[in-house]
């Protein structure tokens, strides 16, 4: 049953609030950094394996906990992925950190299994392995089923029952993504209707968490919450997630709306990197950074390290020949360069002084 959810703006100002409820555990919001794999797909040049090595390594030192890691996608749909298995293999795995990687259909996991079979923690050691999670994907609109996986979304839930399954066995936990939440490039708006049925067959096949991804990035508050209430009246709100993309300015905002609904995981990539291959003009993810700074002025708890994170973010962007699509990310950068000039100033008017002394 849906909640009624018409309801005029000053009700919804009346009752907007994001001040978090007094219990320690609902104060703290889980970032996903979803960057190295939903960001960097969708760069055109292809990205050397060893700056993803050392992105997700400066990642894995501000206390993010999940770092969306790679993707085993055919690397004829998304080239950028290609190295995803060199990327497990080098990076230097924090053990408080998880590593995720994006599997689409069972060709995915097959090689991501024997990798995991090839490459097991030493007998003996405490290490983790390569990566204990995956997350598998589909779309709550059949248009961007057909274009992107070539499927209903009817047949998509049942490709999946066998990747899960066997995810499963192999000890692997599972994400699910549902994409396209608001809108779909092709066919426009979605029934909030059509993602709660989605979201929930993602919940009943096993995925321990299911993301919803607001892919072309139209969302506003209330679409947003209208798909919100839609959800949450059949999968529990402790299992959601919200993945919003920046493309309208609104990924900040949809995303607190989502944690005033009760979510408490958001997926974000630091400098707002990203964008979707099969969704032109969509521009990427909120970045980390912007989220991670309303959440701590909102009282919320991340445990991320926000000026590290800049830091990150600007290197990133530097990396990849790209303007740093975070806001908080560029003022906390020219906060810092106006601090060193000042300070370097400082220090050579000290010394003209001691000059003109001597
Ligand atoms: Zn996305």
């Amino acid at each position: 049953m849906l909640r009624p959810v018409a309801r005029s703006w000053k009700q919804n100002i009346r009752q907007f609030s994001f001040r978090p409820i007094s219990s320690t555990s609902r104060s703290h919001v889980k970032i996903v950094e979803v960057g190295p794999r939903d960001g960097l797909q969708n760069e055109k040049s292809i990205i050397p394996t060893e700056v993803k090595v050392e992105l997700i390594d400066k990642l894995g030192t501000t206390g993010l906990k999940v770092i969306e890691s790679g993707s085993f996608v055919s690397p004829k749909w998304v080239p950028q992925m290609a190295g995803t298995a060199d990327v497990l293999l080098q990076i230097k795995r924090n053990p408080g950190v998880r590593y995720p990687v994006l599997v689409p259909n069972v060709k995915g996991l097959d090689t991501l299994v024997d990798l995991l079979e090839r490459h097991p923690p030493p007998a003996g050691s405490s290490e983790p392995p390569l990566t204990d999670e995956i997350a598998v994907f589909i779309a709550a609109s059949e248009s961007f089923s057909k274009a992107n996986l070539n499927c209903s979304i009817g047949e998509s839930i049942d490709r999946l029952v066998p990747v899960v399954r066997l995810a499963r066995f192999k000890g692997l936990r599972v994400r699910g993504y549902v994409s396209t939440v608001i809108t779909c490039p092709y066919e426009g708006p979605i029934a909030p209707e059509k993602v709660r049925d989605v979201a929930k067959a993602l919940h009943q096949l096993g995925c321990y968490e299911i993301s919803l991804g607001d892919t072309v990035g139209t969302g506003t508050p209330i679409t947003v919450e209208n798909m919100l209430n839609a959800v949450t009246s059949v999968v529990p709100v402790e299992k959601l997630a919200a993945h919003m993309h920046d493309t309208y300015g609104m990924g900040v905002v949809n995303s607190l709306i989502a944690v005033k609904s009760g979510i408490r995981t958001v997926d974000s990539s630091v400098a707002g990197l990203g964008g979707c291959p099969y969704s032109p003009g969509a521009t990427g993810n909120v970045a980390t950074e912007d989220i991670v700074h309303a959440l701590h002025g909102a009282g919320y708890t991340t445990g991320v390290d926000l000026e590290g994170l800049a830091e990150i973010g600007g290197w990133i962007s530097s990396q990849l020949g790209r303007p740093n699509s975070s806001r908080v990310g560029q003022a906390l950068l020219a906060k810092k360069t106006r601090e060193a000039a000042a300070k370097a100033k400082e220090a050579q008017a000290g010394e003209e002084t001691i000059q003109a002394r001597l």
